[in-house]
């Protein structure tokens, strides 16, 4: 393969929350030298916008109606992607518990879905990234060069997640380990059954179940699977 169609790749990363997606995009990212582009983010900067606004984050209406006058960037960075809405950095915010809860919430609307996707797809149109969120492979780029569907257990999923917040010496911990299992099978409850572009592997997915890998040897498998494809032997 030439070093330019090396470098129009997209590479599509999907999964259920806490299955290692991030950690392994932003791996094969820096390994290869392509963009990560956390889609996560920008459902979490609507969200937020969402909540700011006091709207009602079932009301598909209300959610869309924000969509014309919102801006959603996300700048990589070595250690994820810095997100922007409307040019104020909300990177920390996003990622708190209600956001999240809410992120989960407005993303299963159908036109608010379709908005994010359009977003998406322009972000990536160039190729030479790495794209991580959970319709990459079905919906955004049905044609990307490499999908890998990474799973796992919810209890490790869900174990991974706790031991992430609790190791944030800057912040209290104010969750357990059976509330973020909870939360996170709630979450993936809506993902995996919402109308549109529900959470499953695309057909031509590498699925890669973790569960009994560390995130180091998931990150060598889905480097190796990476390797492969440019190898041509996949
Ligand atoms: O990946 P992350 O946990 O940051 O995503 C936040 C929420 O956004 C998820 O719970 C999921 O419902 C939604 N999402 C989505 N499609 C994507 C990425 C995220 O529906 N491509």
């Amino acid at each position: 393969m030439s070093e330019t169609a090396r470098l129009k790749l997209v590479i599509a990363i999907d999964g259920p929350a806490g299955a290692g997606k991030s950690t392994v995009a932003a791996h094969l990212a820096r390994h290869f030298g392509f963009l990560n582009l956390e889609t996560g983010a920008m459902y979490r900067a609507l969200a937020l916008k969402a909540i700011d606004h006091d709207l009602d984050l079932d009301e598909e209406s209300e959610v869309l109606a924000l969509c014309d006058t919102t801006n959603i960037a996300l700048e990589p960075t070595r250690d994820g992607n810095r997100v922007l809405l409307d040019g104020i950095d909300v990177s920390r915010r996003v990622r708190d518990g209600d956001v999240t809860a809410a992120a989960s919430r407005a993303s299963v609307h159908p036109r608010v879905r379709e908005w994010m996707v359009a977003q998406q797809r322009a972000l990536g149109v160039g190729g030479g990234v790495v794209m991580e969120g959970r319709d990459i492979g079905t919906a955004v780029f049905p044609d990307a060069e490499v999908k890998i569907f990474l799973d796992a257990a919810p209890e490790v999923r869900g174990n991974r997640r706790y031991r992430q917040v609790a190791s944030n010496v800057h912040e209290p911990v104010t969750v357990t380990e059976t509330s973020v299992i909870e939360e996170m099978k709630a979450r993936d409850e809506r993902d995996r059954n919402r109308v549109q572009s529900p959470l499953k592997p695309a057909p031509d997915a590498v699925i890669v179940d973790s569960t009994g890998m560390s995130l180091d040897e998931v990150m060598a498998r889905s480097e190796a699977i990476v390797q492969g494809y440019l190898d041509g032997k996949i």
